[in-house]
């Protein structure tokens, strides 16, 4: 600011200067200084626009990532479940969801601690994103249960990426998993439910395990299947 007043002050400080002294007024010093004044101001400008924009990246970024984890929050999910919904739609491929939930987690931190229990949140969030591929998307859905979105994927290939998350969850810790593949028509909390439904029948079978969806109940539809489990 203080370079910024003393260029401003520059074209109108000579004028003044040269007209105190009774000189004749230069034109070209006048010229000079006002142009430099002027691409000071414009880098300036451009300078501020420029870290302006990067603090809205930031934030944008903050807002759409969960602090502890660093993995995409729910709102990121929500986002990201509605391209994929149109993005199956369009190509036809199948889209599974699974509802993954760390096992006894509460035990975890009444015997280790709250911040140990953190450490393993962020530990599991680690470990299973380096499994996934770039086509999955794993996101915290809060507390110890995560989302991971899994476009192009049947139900057995689903199933083999959670058999191969289970391997690498950390700490010895393991996690139960519905999971459920999108039917072409339910809407993103009908798919979402059905997963927690499958995800309560894992916990009920006996935990660390994955329990598929019963298929989506359509109007006039068939009768409901029921849930089938794996420990993979
Ligand atoms: P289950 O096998 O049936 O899932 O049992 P659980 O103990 O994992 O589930 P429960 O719902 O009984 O307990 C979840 C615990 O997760 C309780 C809560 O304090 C803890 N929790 C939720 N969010 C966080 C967090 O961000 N950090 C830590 N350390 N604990 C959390
Ligand atoms: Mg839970
Ligand atoms: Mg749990």
């Amino acid at each position: 600011m203080l370079t910024l007043t003393a260029v401003v002050l520059l074209a109108p400080g000579t004028l003044i200067v040269q007209l105190a002294f009774g000189l004749e007024p230069s034109t070209w010093a006048v010229a000079v200084t006002s142009a430099a004044l002027f691409m000071l101001v414009v880098a300036r400008m451009a300078a501020m626009l420029r870290r302006m924009q990067e603090q809205a990246d930031r934030l944008d970024e903050i807002a759409r990532t969960d602090t502890l984890t660093g993995l995409p929050n729910r709102r990121t999910l929500d986002a990201q479940l509605a391209r994929e919904y149109e993005r199956a739609a369009r190509d036809g491929a199948p889209l599974c969801l699974a509802l993954l939930d760390l096992d006894h987690f509460k035990r975890f931190n009444d015997t280790h601690g709250h911040q140990a229990g953190d450490e393993l949140l962020a530990g599991a969030a680690t470990a299973w994103s380096l499994v996934i591929t770039s086509g999955d998307m794993l996101a915290r859905y809060g507390g110890e249960e995560f989302v991971l979105l899994m476009p192009g994927r049947t139900l057995d290939d689903a199933e083999h990426l959670l058999a191969a998350l289970r391997v690498v969850t950390p700490q010895g810790q393991s996690f139960s998993a519905g999971l459920a593949l999108w039917d072409g028509r339910e809407s993103a909390l009908g798919l979402l439910r059905r997963a927690d439904t499958a995800l309560y029948a894992a916990k009920d079978a006996g935990r660390a395990r994955t329990a598929r969806a019963a298929p989506a109940v359509t109007p006039g539809g068939p009768p409901l299947e029921p849930t089938s489990l794996t420990t993979g």
